[in-house]
């Protein structure tokens, strides 16, 4: 039997990207590969995993960790009338073959950090919308930065825009972000996506001038379709 920690499933809608306000239940799990400076998603392993009784309500029942595929696919299942499933996290493609043996019928849709390219290669067939993280990480927070890039290029190939998939990038800028570090993954990913996503960071004092966002989307546009969509969860207080 497959099992996973998981921390929370709850329905809501979509908060970022083109697929924002789509309704989804979100699977949201533990565990993160990564270690990024700026991270507010709490990650570590958790007892329970909070189900939300009603959409919207913020009433939670615990359920013991970890899940099985059989009870996430019976606790998703639960819900109607959804546009997919978020799995998201943390970082999900860490549960890669948990997420292989899910029998849910609604369509899979990956928020990943895109490191993991062993991992993705064991989902690309099972997932129809991924959303795919640029993650612009410090070059002195990672041990070897070239091959950091080489593994994002990698998940972005393995996980690419096709026919019976919508694969886009999302890069979050603010104030410090360098244009040129974007440019060039871009340029090397810009084959595999549909569009690229720019969301400005949600918190005020980071937040980029719009003449800084607008530069960069214009540039970006020689490469991929950019559209510029802040995130929205934080404007009505959803979860
Ligand atoms: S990839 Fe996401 S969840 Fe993981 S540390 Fe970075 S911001 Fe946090």
């Amino acid at each position: 039997m497959m099992e996973a920690s998981i921390s929370e499933i709850f329905c809501s809608v979509q908060g970022e990207g083109p697929y924002v306000g789509s309704r989804q239940v979100f699977v949201r799990f533990t565990g993160c590969n990564l270690d990024c400076p700026y991270c507010d998603t709490p990650c570590e392993d958790t007892a329970t995993c909070k189900l939300e009784e009603k959409p919207g309500s913020k009433i939670f029942t615990d359920v013991a960790n970890p899940l099985s595929t059989e009870k996430v696919t019976e606790i998703v299942s639960s819900f109607r009338n959804i546009h997919s499933v978020s799995l998201t996290g943390g970082e999900p493609l860490l549960n890669a073959d948990f997420i292989s043996a899910l029998d849910i019928k609604a369509p899979l849709y990956l928020e990943s950090n895109m490191t993991l390219p062993d991992m993705a290669e064991k989902v690309k067939d099972k997932v129809s919308y991924v959303s795919g993280d640029v993650k612009l990480i410090p070059r002195s927070y990672l041990n070897d930065f070239d091959s950091y890039i080489e593994d994002t290029i990698e998940c972005f190939k393995t996980l690419r825009n096709r026919d019976d998939r919508d694969c886009f990038a999302k890069i979050v800028v603010s104030k410090g972000t360098n244009s040129d570090d974007i440019e060039s993954v871009i340029g090397d990913i810009s084959g595999y996506i549909s569009c690229l996503v720019l969301q400005p960071v949600t918190q005020k004092e980071l937040l980029p001038e719009p003449k800084q966002l607008l530069e960069l989307q214009e540039n970006l546009l020689d490469y991929t379709d950019t559209i510029v969509i802040p995130q929205t969860h934080v404007m009505w207080g959803c979860l």
